[in-house]
């Protein structure tokens, strides 16, 4: 007989469904309804989500057995903490399952914003041959400003200086030293924007940094600077950037992230100069599976009382 019995509502790779099964009773419905989670998660010990699910105050009034919830992935706003806490259910995420993936998505980023081949690709598909309209720059000899250097901020970094970029970075949080033992140099906010050709945001979204990279932090930025952000939606004032952008003083952007997603076609991703992908930050199939993994291990220690390599709450 099982000892578990948990939930998946938002998918979860083979990779982590398996090590689960072996020791619980694994219900996988995917893409379940608010109004269905609501009735049936009463019968859980643990649920597994990724950003899709709302697990909300009231889900988590209503999961008398949820002892614990994890999210298969980084980003826990999707999961109202404090409600959770107070219900003594324990939250757990797999913080370095997608650093890669996003890293990697965010180089794609900084060449695609240097020589414009996602433009480029379309235009050919329209039977264009624009040769002389695509000079762009090169990504050598540039400066780099990153805000953030955790995990994801400091593989980026490691990435630009094989290319030849000078790091620099703003991370509050992170002693001088370590940041200089990551490879960047740091710098004051102010210093960053005033300095850098590219820009790249890898912080997280919260009451300091919503709306972080607005007018003002615009204004301050060289002209024909070139932003990149895979981080979360709302650190960047949208409405802010597309004037940036019309006006000219913002080169380009590359956005995996949106403060209402999906976006749909608005001005800001229907721009030529703006790369606008669907927050496929963490989707690659190697990121997926060790997500997966990592979950459901910690899901299963949580289950346990085991010790925990990533609590949340
Ligand atoms: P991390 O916690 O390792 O690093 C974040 C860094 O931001 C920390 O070092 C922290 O000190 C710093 N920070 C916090 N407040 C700051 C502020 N006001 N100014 C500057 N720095 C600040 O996180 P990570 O794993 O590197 O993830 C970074 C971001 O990427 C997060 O927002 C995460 O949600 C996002 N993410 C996006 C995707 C995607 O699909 N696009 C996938 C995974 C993660």
């Amino acid at each position: 007989m099982a000892d578990f019995k948990v939930l998946i509502t938002d998918g979860l790779d083979e990779s982590g469904q398996s090590i689960l099964r072996k020791v619980s009773n694994l219900d996988d419905k995917t893409d379940i309804s608010s109004a269905e989670l609501l009735k049936q998660i009463g019968d859980y010990d643990a649920l597994i989500v990724r950003g899709r699910t709302q697990v909300t105050a009231e889900i988590i009034a209503a999961a008398k057995q949820l002892k614990v919830i994890g999210r298969a992935g980084v980003g826990v706003d999707n999961i109202d903490l404090e409600a959770a806490k107070k219900a003594s259910i324990v939250v757990v995420n797999a913080p370095s399952s997608t650093t890669l993936a996003v890293a990697e998505l965010t180089f794609g980023f900084l060449l695609g914003l240097a020589r414009q081949f996602p433009l480029a690709d379309s235009s050919m598909k329209k039977g264009s041959w624009l040769k002389k309209e695509f000079e762009g720059v090169e990504l050598h000899g540039k400066t780099l400003g990153i805000i953030g250097y955790g995990r994801i901020g400091m593989e980026v970094g490691k990435r630009a200086q094989v290319f030849g970029m000078n790091v620099i970075a703003y991370d509050p949080l992170v002693k001088e030293s370590d940041i200089k033992q990551r490879g960047a140099e740091p710098v004051s906010i102010q210093d960053l924007y005033a300095w850098s050709d590219f820009i790249s945001l890898h912080l997280p979204l919260n009451v300091q940094t919503r709306d972080m990279v607005g007018k003002q932090a615009l204004s301050e930025m060289k002209a024909g600077v070139r932003l990149v952000c895979a981080a979360r939606g709302g650190i960047i004032d949208e409405p802010a950037l597309l004037a940036a952008l019309d006006s000219g003083k913002v080169a380009g952007a590359a956005l995996d992230v949106f403060t209402s997603e999906p976006p749909g076609a608005t001005d800001l991703v229907k721009h030529p100069r703006v790369i606008a992908t669907p927050h496929i930050g963490a989707q690659t199939i190697e990121a997926q599976s060790r997500a997966a993994a990592d979950i459901a291990s910690e899901v299963l220690a949580a289950l346990r009382g085991q010790a925990l390599r990533w609590k949340v709450n």
